[in-house]
């Protein structure tokens, strides 16, 4: 904890923060407790802080204007909220009352909370938030995986004692095979997303000789290895409804960000301890401008669409394609276009993704998935499950996926049909992986350092203030006065 001392308010008034309601208050983790710690400390507020609690809990005495704690704000949304309640149970249907609250608070309080001690507070936690990230401030264990530029270690912010996975690439490595807009274009997609179901970045730092992402760690092995290494090729329907239905959600989330990840295969999908998985590597991810197409062939051999093969224009469609592919390879224990120990050519695979037959045995595959594998594995995009405008919404709504309740899953309320095993290790022997070969006649100048400067930009801001929270960091230093009482009740 000595590495998270804050420092003197004097010394975090020079911090640019914008000033922005929903950002400071809603987005940051910390700063909407501080804020909420804020309206606490206020009598003014705290109706409007129990309504914003009760809401998250479902409890409804706030609305109704007879009650006594009754918020005029939202008081017109009483008889929606109930009747929506009982339309289904499961919806949001505070979603308007929680605006017209946030409007509120938006006004006055969070111009007061600028003025109080709870905002200074929040400068003092954004200062150690932008602390420099250097090699110190993690400890290194074993090695986790390699990947083109480097190799993959877990580590440890030796602060917090927070778990991470530290993907490095070596500086070297990346000029000689050019890889500068790839390597930055992965980090600045990573930083945009945040999601359950993708791996998040924490940190991005350099060291002399090598540029490091440091993010979610998966320890339970990738899908590739759960699907053939572990007895018969395959896995257990659900599993493979699982999966498919957390990817599926990982897809949701990055389409709305306009992004389109094309890398979808076994390889690419982790598991966590507890048997989750989150979408990995996104080097290949692309961001598309509102409604624009993209061109490319850029995939895994075997997993790419025939619109990409055929490197016409396309937007989210190859990942519903890909999604296809991966349902049928969790389901068969093998690939769509390959048989098992085939060695088919470049030119032979991509004539069976454009024309071959794709065979469902009906010992491995029920017609469910039969019907949900071939909507996927549309060859026109034009009439792929998933490619209009309601998106993946469609995929979540097939036949297949029925017993699966898309807003428990989203809230990480549904228990994974398998938990790896803790004392296994669910990857290749690390001696089997290859050393990096040193990089002759590269070297490193002030042209590189642009480039460098662009990556190496510290902690990721809401995952950062979420480490110091779920490892109890927040509430250990968050103390207020001399004697130091601590903040009260804080499960929001
Ligand atoms: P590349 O883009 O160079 O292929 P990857 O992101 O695929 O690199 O990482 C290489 C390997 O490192 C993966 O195959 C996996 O074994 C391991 N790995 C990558 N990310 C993580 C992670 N978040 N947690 C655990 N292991 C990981
Ligand atoms: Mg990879
Ligand atoms: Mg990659």
């Amino acid at each position: 904890k000595e590495l998270l001392k804050f420092s003197h308010i004097s010394q975090c008034m020079d911090l640019i923060v914008k000033r922005d309601y929903h950002s400071l208050c809603e987005k940051q983790p910390i700063g909407k407790m501080l804020f909420y710690l804020f309206c606490r400390s206020s009598p003014a507020l705290q109706n409007y802080i129990s309504l914003l609690d009760a809401l998250v809990k479902r409890l409804i005495p706030w609305l109704c204007p007879q009650s006594p704690q009754c918020i005029d704000a939202v008081e017109k949304h009483e008889k929606s909220c109930i009747q929506a309640l009982v339309d289904d149970p499961a919806s949001d249907i505070f979603k308007e009352c929680r605006k017209d609250l946030h409007k509120q608070l938006s006004g006055g309080p969070f111009l007061q909370y600028q003025e109080s001690m709870f905002f200074d507070r929040f400068l003092q936690w954004k200062k150690l938030e932008r602390q420099t990230i250097t090699k110190r401030t993690f400890r290194q264990y074993r090695q986790l995986g390699k990947g083109g530029f480097g190799e993959v270690w877990a580590c440890q912010v030796r602060a917090t004692g927070k778990m991470y996975a530290c993907k490095k690439l070596q500086k070297t490595q990346v000029k000689k095979r050019r890889g500068e807009t790839m390597a930055l274009n992965e980090k600045q997609i990573l930083e945009k997303v945040n999601s359950r179901f993708v791996v998040s970045l924490a940190y991005a730092y350099e060291t002399k000789n090598t540029l490091c992402m440091v993010l979610t760690i998966m320890n339970g092995g990738d899908l590739r290895f759960h699907i053939y290494n572990i007895g018969p090729a395959g896995l257990r329907k659900e599993q493979v409804q699982f999966y498919a239905a957390e990817v599926c959600c990982g897809l949701r989330h990055l389409h709305q960000k306009g992004i389109v990840y094309r890398d979808l295969k076994p390889e690419n999908i982790l598991l966590d301890d507890n048997g989750h998985i989150r979408i990995s590597d996104l080097g290949l991810a692309v961001e598309l401008r509102e409604g624009s197409l993209v061109r490319g062939r850029v995939g895994t051999m075997g997993y790419m669409a025939p619109e990409v093969i055929d490197d016409q224009y396309y937007g989210m469609s190859p990942d519903w394609w890909g999604l296809g592919c991966l349902v049928y390879e969790m389901t068969a224990g093998r690939p769509p276009f390959r048989e098992r120990g085939d060695n088919a050519k470049k030119e032979e695979m991509e004539r069976r993704i454009r024309a071959g037959q794709i065979e469902y045995s009906p010992k491995s595959f029920n017609t469910q998935t039969i019907d949900l594998c071939r909507s996927l594995l549309t060859r026109d995009p034009e009439q792929r499950l998933g490619c209009q405008p309601s998106g993946a919404a469609d995929v979540q709504s097939h036949a297949f996926f029925n017993t699966v309740n898309f807003r428990m899953l989203e809230a990480g309320l549904v228990v994974p049909p398998f938990k790896p095993d803790p004392k296994l290790v669910y990857c290749s022997d690390v001696q089997d992986i290859d050393e990096f070969s040193t990089v002759k006649g590269v070297s490193l100048d002030c042209a590189d350092d642009h480039f460098y400067s662009k990556f190496n930009t510290g902690s990721v801001c809401v995952n950062w203030q979420n480490e110091m929270i779920e490892t109890g960091c927040f509430l250990e230093l968050n103390l207020f006065g001399p004697r130091g009482s601590r903040s009260p009740d804080l499960d929001w």
